[in-house]
C-alpha cells in the first residue's frame, strides 16, 4: 500500500482556527500530514520559528498522523526530502485562488507534485494570521481566532 503523505506549508504566524479547520478535514485524506513551517531569512515574523512550531505541536498533540517540521527553500524540494507527493493548501477567496493557481501549476510542472485544495469552512473563512497579529499587537482578544494551545502558551510566556 502506498503511503499518502502531504505537507501543509505556511508561515503559521501564528496558527489560527482557519488552519486547524483545514488540517482536521484533511486528516482522513492522507496517511500523514507534515505541517511545514516556512522560515525565510528575509521575512520578519511576529513569532519566531520555535514559537510557531510549539503552537502547532501543542494544538495537534493528540493526532499521531500529524507531524511538524520547519523548512526553508523551495516547497517542492522539501516535499522531495520528506517524500511527500502532495501539497495541501486552503482557499478562502478569489485572491487566494489566483495566487495559489500559478504556484500549484508551476510546482506540478517542475516536480509532478499535486496540490490539494480544501475550501475554507464558512465559520473560519474570515480568519487570517495577519489580522490576528494586528489584534495581538494592540492587546486585543484573539481567543476566538486561534486554538486554545496558542492562548495557553502566550499567557505563560
Ligand atoms: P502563507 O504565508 O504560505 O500564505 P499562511 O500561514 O498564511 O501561509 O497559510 C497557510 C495555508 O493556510 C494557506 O494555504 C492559506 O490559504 C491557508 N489558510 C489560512 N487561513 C485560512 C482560513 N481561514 N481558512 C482556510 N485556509 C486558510
Amino acid at each position: 500500500m502506498t503511503n499518502r503523505r502531504a505537507i501543509f506549508p505556511g508561515s503559521f504566524d501564528p496558527i489560527t482556527l482557519g488552519h486547524v479547520d483545514i488540517v482536521e478535514r484533511a486528516i482522513d485524506l492522507f496517511d500523514e500530514i507534515i505541517i511545514a513551517v516556512g522560515t525565510n531569512a528575509d521575512k520578519r515574523y511576529r513569532f519566531d520559528e520555535n514559537q510557531r512550531m510549539l503552537f502547532i505541536r501543542e494544538t495537534f498533540k493528540a493526532y499521531p498522523s500529524i507531524k511538524v517540521m520547519s523548512y526553508n527553500g523551495l516547497t517542492i524540494d522539501f516535499c522531495k526530502k520528506v517524500e511527500a507527493d502532495y501539497i495541501l493548501r486552503g482557499l478562502r477567496n478569489p485572491a487566494d485562488f489566483e495566487f495559489e493557481k500559478a504556484i500549484a501549476q508551476t510546482n506540478r510542472k517542475l516536480s509532478g507534485i499535486e496540490t490539494v485544495f480544501l475550501l475554507t469552512s464558512a465559520s473560519t473563512s474570515y480568519i487570517s494570521s495577519s489580522i490576528v497579529r494586528d489584534i495581538y499587537l494592540h492587546q486585543g482578544d484573539i481567543s476566538s481566532l486561534v486554538p486554545k494551545a496558542v492562548m495557553d502558551l502566550i499567557s505563560n510566556s
